[in-house]
């Protein structure tokens, strides 16, 4: 297929042979991202058979991370990133010391020249943003204490990445120079770092004076236009042009634009929902991602290479971790923090590709130790996953056996909670538009009232004053329902939008309480069903209340015309 159009025979290829491998890779049980990883290997040039466009997947690939990193900047505000700074940017430098240091160490040992070494350690030491950010979404860490961390860590480390970027070519010049133009060189390279932090500098300063007032007030006027279509195009353009002008102007990574931009959309909650409808297509470029680093996998390198190989995956998976642990706990967070910070960052990715080509492009890297990263980057990214399980499975065992320890409980996090001990009370699950009103009027009543709330900041006026029995959780998870003390209560209000949620929560709620009155929201007819046929005592179709309502108001004007 020797194509007049390789963008679209990359788009089409890409998710075509990633949706097949996907599809296997989930039936046969493992991580769907195995799937795509050998969906790469077969589209790329060491397989026989179609071969996809390196350099389009590449870019495309790239515009994923510029969409993923633009939706956690929508959840993420200057002041997340503030709350973070004491512990990630210490965290992030003393981590990527160690494993830069580690593989250095395996270079020396394997007789590498001295900066094939650093920059093969440099390579092992930053995270892969995509990995990273899919397994917290997934987990719905990023509202959580360690979610928070683990990007802020990741922030440091692209920031870092910028400065290694410029100052390679630099370094390499450095090192190849002889002993008399050193002073030279050191002026130099004194220079560049200089001038690369001026310019991040002026990029943030301009972020967050100009940037924040002009993005919501840009979107604010397209909104009144009307247009739904010319608002998400406004969206799109203020992300990818930011991400793009970041990294054309002043050679700040496209992921750090990204995530500028959406910092500064996040600003305003009116924007943040609004843009998060222009969400889903980072999903597509996300996958396009994976594709892409299957494509440089050189299969050939686990034959000829098998020891050290394996030597820099354990650096990536071990060392790393140990470094990030040691770090964690020695900031005073709980251990389970610990262990998912260091969980999260046991990978390495398209940072470590990026650094991987320009020093084979500067000299500094040879091919062979290009292809050892890109072998380890694969085994880390598909060994990431296991490590989540064995993270969750130790989490849930420890929450059995351990009797709350106070240190252990992050305000934010889904801790082990003990089991209410109100009886006769109303359970309200979700406490944002809906569930507040319901709250009020359940108060007024007298009735005691334990409310489930995923997001913490929602319920923060209602821990500090009082009022009500708090569980932050997500209500679905059997083990937060559990500490409800359903057993006792009076009823169960599910006030969340997502009908799959609902359901669930419904579900586990009427296998536990055959008896209990569930009143459940619902926004469609289909949901309606579905909630009913999962046990819901009553659904209120939240469509119907608000016609209901409205009509009723506008019987109510005295000119109103009589009623039929
Ligand atoms: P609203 O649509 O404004 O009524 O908001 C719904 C609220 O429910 C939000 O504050 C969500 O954080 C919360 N919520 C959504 N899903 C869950 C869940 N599964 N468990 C607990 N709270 C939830």
């Amino acid at each position: 297929m020797h194509d007049a159009t390789p963008l679209i025979a990359t788009i089409v290829g890409g998710l075509v042979l990633a949706f097949i491998f996907g599809a296997i890779a989930h039936r046969l049980r493992l991580p769907v991202l195995a799937g795509y990883l050998l969906a790469g290997v077969v589209a790329g040039p060491f397989t026989p058979g179609y071969v996809a466009n390196a350099g389009i997947a590449q870019e495309l690939a790239d515009l994923g991370v510029i969409l993923l990193m633009f939706g956690v900047g929508l959840h993420f505000s200057v002041k997340d990133l503030m709350a973070v700074k004491a512990i990630s940017i210490p965290g992030a430098a003393v981590q990527m010391t160690v494993a830069t240091l580690l593989g250095m160490g395996l270079g020396w040992a394997l007789g590498w020249p001295l900066a094939q070494g650093f920059v093969f350690g440099l390579a092992l030491s930053v995270a892969s943003t995509v990995v990273l950010l899919r397994a917290i979404e997934e987990r719905r860490l990023l509202d959580t204490d360690r979610g928070r961390i683990a990007v802020g860590w990741l922030i440091v480390e692209d920031l870092a990445m910028v400065l290694a970027l410029v100052l390679l070519p630099a370094i390499g010049g450095f090192l190849g120079t002889g002993q008399a133009q050193h002073d030279q060189s050191l002026g130099e390279l004194a220079k560049v770092v200089a001038f690369t932090f001026g310019k991040v500098a002026l990029f943030i300063a301009l972020m967050l004076v100009v940037g924040k007032r002009m993005i919501p007030w840009v979107l604010q006027a397209v909104a009144q236009s009307g247009s739904r279509e010319l608002f998400r195009l406004a969206v799109l353009a203020i992300a990818l042009g930011v991400a793009f002008g970041a990294a054309h102007l002043f050679d700040v990574s496209f992921e750090l634009g990204a995530f500028f931009a959406g910092m500064m959309m996040g600003e305003s909650k009116l924007s943040q929902q609004a843009a998060e409808e222009t969400l889903p297509l980072r999903d597509a470029f996300a996958v396009l991602f994976f594709v892409s680093i299957g494509m440089l996998f050189n299969p050939g390198i686990l034959l000829s290479s098998p020891w050290i190989v394996l030597a820099a995956c354990l650096i990536i998976i071990f060392g790393k971790s140990a470094a990030a642990f040691v770090i964690v706990r020695a900031f005073g967070r709980p251990i389970k923090t610990a262990l998912t910070i260091s969980v999260s960052l046991a990978q390495i990715g398209e940072f470590s590709f990026i650094l991987a080509g320009l020093g084979v492009t500067q000299g500094l890297l040879s091919e062979e130790a290009r292809d050892i990263l890109l072998a380890a980057a694969i085994v880390s990214i598909l060994v990431n996953p296991l490590l989540f399980v064995a993270l969750d499975r130790w989490v849930k065992r420890s929450e059995a056996l351990e009797v709350p320890v106070v240190e252990a409980i992050m305000p934010d996090e889904i801790e082990p909670q003990p089991v209410s001990s109100l009886a006769g009370h109303a359970v309200l699950v979700g406490f944002g538009r809906v569930g507040r009103r319901v709250f009020e009027k359940l108060r007024k009543s007298g009735q005691p009232v334990l409310v489930i709330e995923t997001d913490e900041d929602a319920v923060r006026p209602l821990r500090e004053n009082g009022g009500a029995e708090v569980i932050v959780g997500n209500a679905a998870s059997v083990a937060v329902l559990a500490a409800a003390n359903l057993a006792q209560a009076a009823s169960l209000i599910v006030a969340v939008p997502n009908p799959f949620e609902a359901g669930q929560i419904v579900r586990s709620a009427r296998a536990e309480r055959p008896d209990l009155d569930i009143v459940a929201r619902a926004h469609s007819e289909e949901c309606v069903a579905h909630l009913a046929g999962l046990g819901a005592s009553r659904v209120i179709y939240g469509e119907q209340e608000l016609a209901r309502s409205l009509f009723e108001a506008s019987c109510e004007r005295p000119s109103a015309p009589p009623v039929f």
